[in-house]
């Protein structure tokens, strides 16, 4: 991709309204606009960031056995009934009404629309355990939209159902599940807890949360500094009490003290039991011939929310420092004198070619621009390597190469190949 040809509006100064860090860098780096409160556009690079996180997602589900379906955004009034949800939900469930006068919400969330699917689908328990999700927008009219794409009210979910015989075979499916959530995030790179919850809405009894640690972070979670335990601070706390009365307490798994800190919760799993499958009469026939409630599993985690989350761990004063694994672009061709030097401009195509047929992502700063204005889009931008080709090109064909990290050093044009042959190898 030539930079000259992708549409990156990139702005010089924090918009007035974006209050944290991932929020102003999304709006600065082009990646999404506002179009109302919560509501969001994704620009191209936005986009990219975005697929890439699916994607890395959509593997790990699929690797875990799950299946993927598309359920509807719009759903009928009578299915949430069925689970007095459509009470239940209150404000957060944004109504809406068809030419005929029926009742529909956006979704929020797909518990009645699975369980629906499946009662009319699955009749035994041969046709067991079921793990299904789907990668889809939702739609939460939140009290306090903020942080861009945070809390949005519009913004992209990977959920996923999981029908099971047993209690057993649930605790099974939520394990699987548990280990897949991890092995995202330890792909996209991120440090991060899983952290007792409560089940708030959803309901169920078991549930843990995903927490990617940052300052900005809207929970604050109670974790050891000698063992894996964390804990939800809504958990402990009474309505009122102060925070700081946990702090430097002994962790209550006898393991170390307390510490607090800010995280940003980026899933959620749940074992649901058999709350939605009572509420709607969802069965199989058991090996026995009798009747029995499903046993469910829910498992979300915030695709989009990831983007933000990301940002948030990995940026300097400079820009975004995006991790390899879900950068937009991972090399940038930086041509110096690009578009009045033919050879800078032969050499940066040629390079282009090549690194584009090794598999790397590459974009070619073919601007009129100067270093400064390049090198500064470059790193507002987060791009991991920066190859720089300018009059040390000119002079013995020498180009800079030059990590977002900071890492700098210089080497022959002809050298590059290898090098990111092995740079391929080994990440
Ligand atoms: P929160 O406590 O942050 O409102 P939740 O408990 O309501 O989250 P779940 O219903 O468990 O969230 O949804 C699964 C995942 O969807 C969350 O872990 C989060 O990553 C993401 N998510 C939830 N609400 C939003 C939102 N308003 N904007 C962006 N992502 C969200
Ligand atoms: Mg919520």
């Amino acid at each position: 991709m030539f930079w000259s040809k992708i549409f990156i509006p990139t702005l010089k100064d924090s918009p007035q309204d974006a209050e944290v860090i991932s929020h102003q860098l999304m709006l600065r780096a082009g990646m999404i606009r506002k179009v109302a409160s919560g509501i969001y556009t994704w620009l191209p690079l936005g986009l990219m960031v975005l697929r890439n996180i699916e994607n890395i997602v959509r593997e790990e589900m699929n690797a875990a056995g799950a299946q993927e379906v598309l359920m509807p955004m719009v759903q009928p009034k009578e299915l949430w009934e069925e689970t007095n949800r459509w009470d239940k939900m209150g404000s957060e469930l944004l109504r809406i009404k068809d030419r005929h006068d029926r009742d529909f919400c956006l979704g929020p969330t797909h518990e009645e629309v699975i369980t629906d699917l499946i009662r009319n689908n699955v009749k035994s328990y041969k046709e067991l355990p079921l793990n299904i999700y789907q990668i889809q927008t939702k739609f939460r009219d939140e009290i306090r939209p903020r942080y861009g794409v945070m809390r949005g009210r519009e913004f992209l979910m990977k959920d996923s159902y999981s029908f099971n015989l047993n209690e057993g075979s649930l605790q099974d499916t939520y394990l699987i599940m548990r280990d897949t959530y991890k092995r995202i995030l330890e792909r996209i790179g991120l440090d991060y807890k899983i952290v007792k919850a409560d089940s708030g809405a959803i309901g169920g009894e078991v549930s843990e949360e995903f927490h990617v640690l940052a300052e900005n972070g809207e929970d604050t979670i109670a974790i050891s500094d000698a063992s894996e335990f964390a804990i939800n601070t809504e958990l402990l706390l009474q309505d009122g009490e102060d925070i700081n009365s946990l702090e430097g307490q002994d962790s209550p798994d006898g393991h170390g003290k307390i510490i607090i800190k800010k995280g940003i919760e980026v899933g959620h799993i749940f074992q649901l039991g058999k709350v939605y499958s009572a509420a709607m009469q969802a069965n199989v026939q058991s090996q026995e011939g009798r009747a029995v409630d499903l046993y469910m599993g829910c498992y979300g985690i915030g695709v989009s929310r990831l983007v933000a989350a990301a940002i948030e761990q990995n940026n300097d004063d400079k820009g975004i420092i995006w991790p390899e694994s879900i950068a937009p672009y991972e090399v940038n061709i930086v041509g110096i004198g690009y578009t009045k030097e033919q050879k800078i401009a032969d050499a940066s195509n040629k390079l282009y070619t090549k690194l584009t047929s090794m598999g790397y992502k590459v974009i070619v700063d073919d601007r009129k621009d100067g270093y400064g204005v390049k090198m500064k889009d470059a790193e507002l931008i987060g791009i991991p390597i920066n190859i720089i080709i300018g009059n040390k090109f000119l002079e013995n064909g020498e180009v800079e190469l030059k990590h977002r990290n900071g890492d700098s050093s210089l080497t022959q044009i002809s050298d590059l190949p290898t090098f990111f042959d092995h740079f391929k190898a080994s990440s």
